[in-house]
């Protein structure tokens, strides 16, 4: 992961003498305190936090200094760290607002889609799971301090290879690959059905054939049948012929079909793992039928970690929080 945070403290005493005037095109540069003011603000720390009003010496215009850690937005700036940080995790917006509201911090997704927003435009690149070696220096302590059992990912390879590193099981997200797996399905079904492309032929395929397996492949990734993983191989095995076309030619349809195939089969036991698994006290991960967790890139633990749209074992949760935010703690946040 390339990007690195240092929350920001909020420091109530500590304000920055202004240097430009906040109307545009103002070249005052000299500036009077009026009056301090109160303001407030979502913290972990302060409901409340002072600013002191400054009056422009010429051109009359007022406007805010705010404290350290503090700016013209109701959230604190340590907050929206925090959020960038958990989405960056995996959470989805929605979920971010669900973890710090049960941490009696008050966000709201579109606040925290704003701040996600905001830190990649400073960051460019920022991308979770990008690099797995990374990914895996981040990710591992935070795996060992949850003894978490269980990796709960989207479909990204980083997150494949952390998992099977640290010797996790991994569980990929669901509806990420079914809709994936649906609009492919889609575009090439209605490739085959229009495209003058021949690559099906050469591998001895009929369009037939290829519509029933790709129809048949939307079925399974919904119903998701741990034993259907000897039926994709079979039908990528009908297509393991179609070869990679010449560099910088597009990849045909037999081929893309075959790639499908291929990792849908691979990905299989990761996808079906809900199915079976069961911890040593036999509870099973049946909070999986709660779509809106599924973006979890974290973690299900020894403990039945959620517990239906609930924190079940808050405590863990905000361990984990609370040691990442620590500066000289798992890990080190720079914003
Ligand atoms: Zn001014």
């Amino acid at each position: 992961m390339r990007l690195k945070l240092l929350l920001p403290d909020v420091k109530i005493g500590e304000f920055r003498q202004p240097k430009k005037c906040s109307r545009r095109n103002c070249t005052g540069m000299i500036f009077y305190p009026r009056q301090i003011v109160q303001k407030k603000i979502v913290d972990t720390q302060y409901e409340e936090v002072s600013a002191w009003r400054y009056e422009c010496a010429k051109c009359g215009c007022t406007f805010r200094v705010y404290p350290e850690g503090v700016n013209n937005q109701q959230i604190s700036l340590r907050v929206l760290g925090i959020a960038v940080m958990l989405s960056i995790l995996g959470l989805s917006y929605g979920a971010v607002e669900l973890v710090l509201g049960s941490l009696g911090i008050g966000i709201g997704k579109t606040s925290v889609y704003r701040a996600v927003q905001f830190a990649a435009k400073k960051v460019p690149g920022m991308k979770a799971g990008e690099d797995a070696d990374q990914l895996k220096t981040w990710l591992e302590p935070i795996l060992d301090a949850m003894d978490a059992d269980v990796l709960v990912t989207d479909d990204a390879d980083g997150f494949k290879k952390v998992s099977d590193d640290t010797g996790r099981s991994q569980q990929v997200c669901k509806s990420h690959v079914g809709r994936n797996t649906d609009a492919l399905v889609d575009e090439l079904s209605a490739r085959i059905a229009t495209t003058q492309d021949h690559s099906l032929e050469t591998i001895g395929v009929t369009t037939e054939q290829a519509l029933r397996d790709l129809g048949k492949l939307k079925e399974m990734i919904h119903s998701r049948i741990p034993e259907d993983q000897a039926l994709l191989e079979a039908m990528y095995l009908r297509y393991a012929k179609a070869r990679k076309p010449g560099k910088g030619k597009k990849h045909d349809v037999a081929y893309r079909i075959r790639n499908l195939f291929m990792d849908r089969w691979n990905l299989w036991p990761r996808l079906t793992f809900y199915r079976t698994w069961k911890d040593e006290r036999f509870v099973g991960i049946d909070c999986f039928r709660n779509n809106r967790f599924l973006s979890l890139l974290i973690l299900f633990t020894n403990y039945q970690f959620w517990n239906d749209h609930t924190l079940a074992r808050p405590w863990r949760f905000i361990d984990l929080v609370t040691r990442c935010l620590k500066p000289d703690g798992l890990t080190r946040l720079v914003l």
